[in-house]
């Protein structure tokens, strides 16, 4: 049986005013009932960095899009994935992990990023681009759906989309959809020409430059950590630009004992659960789909094995040379964190 209390301990760290001893008995035969239909359907579940405290409770996985989907390829034994993320996230986890089951316990968890770029827009630009530029490079970001990953000629993640651009022959590249990751890449490799989609993420784009210095303002040892989808005015404030997971591998490593995490705000909650002895302020914004799925989703989804996840053939096999083409050119799976 779990233990509120001890539940209690840990959970209240990313909200003290939620998590009362009450809520947390809730949460505690829930979780049980979690554990019990996992084995039941010989399931596996993944948690993205950003899911609810008490969603990490019952992950077997904790991490960020990519290296989650990763992780489900390699785990073998497992009939079925549960993925605690966005729909974009579960159609990756069923790109590399085709014999399995994939479900996505909340259909409402889409990504207003990855909806930024339409599959037939994405296609029409890349026909027009190609009129001027024949030798243009399509990279599209990990946040777009398996369709449009299926159009591009590699997939990137936040954490390697500087390497994945850098390694690519192809002087013009088209970066899909998040502007401010293509501004990035762009001040990191001023030898290519990159165009960027119009498109951001919602959560990042609303934080700016005045919320992280007033935070450094009264602490100024802090380390900022912002993530590369941030406007350029931000990133540019930060000791160190990384992906999530990249975030958390840092403040775990790092001797400096106070840091400021510039992301969505679930990234905070999960560094204030794995390594309790450091001190993270914030300076973060909610994203309302990955707050979607509950405990209550996780069940239902368990017993009922939907929302299921399928992908035509065609899209599959296209964005599965994508994503390979991104571990070719990176060269190794130490580039996914
Ligand atoms: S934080 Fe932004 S990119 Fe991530 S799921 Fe939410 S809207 Fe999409």
């Amino acid at each position: 049986m779990s233990d509120p209390e001890e539940l209690q301990s840990r959970l209240s760290r990313a909200d003290a005013g939620y998590y009362t001893v009450e809520v947390c008995r809730g949460i505690a035969t829930k979780i049980d009932r979690i554990r019990e239909l996992k084995l039941q359907r010989n399931a596996v579940l993944l948690a993205h960095n950003y899911q609810r405290p008490e969603i990490f409770e019952v992950a077997d996985f904790t991490g960020d899009s990519l290296g989650l989907s990763m992780k489900a390829a390699t785990v073998n034994e497992a009939d079925v994935i549960v993925f605690c993320g966005v729909h974009f996230m579960a159609e990756t986890a069923k790109v590399v992990s085709p014999g399995k089951i994939v479900l996505l316990p909340n259909a409402k968890a889409g990504c207003s990023l990855a909806d930024m770029a339409d599959v037939k827009d994405v296609a029409d630009r890349i026909a027009e681009l190609k009129v001027d530029h024949p030798d243009l490079g399509v990279v599209c970001y990990v946040n777009t759906t398996a369709a449009v990953k299926a159009l591009c000629d590699s997939v990137c993640t936040s954490a390697n989309a500087v390497q994945v651009v850098a390694s690519m022959s192809n002087k013009t590249i088209l970066f899909v959809p998040d502007k401010n990751l293509a501004a990035h890449v762009a001040g990191k490799l001023p030898d290519k020409v990159i165009i960027a989609w119009d498109g951001h993420c919602y959560v990042h784009q609303q934080i700016n430059p005045d919320s992280v210095l007033s935070v450094r303002a009264m602490h100024p040892g802090i380390k900022i950590l912002v993530h590369p989808e941030c406007r350029d005015d931000v990133v540019k404030l930060a000791d160190a630009a990384l992906s999530t997971s990249g975030m958390v591998d840092y403040a775990r490593d790092s001797d400096a004992t106070e840091f400021l995490a510039v992301t969505e705000c679930g990234l905070s909650d999960l560094l204030a659960v794995q390594a309790p002895e450091k001190t993270f302020y914030r300076a973060c914004k909610v994203c309302r789909f990955m707050k979607m799925i509950t405990l209550d989703d996780v069940i239902s989804s368990l017993e009922t094995m939907q929302p299921e996840i399928n992908l035509p053939d065609s899209v599959r096999i296209g964005a599965s040379r994508a994503i390979n083409r991104m571990f070719e050119l990176t060269a190794s799976m130490a580039a996914i964190n």
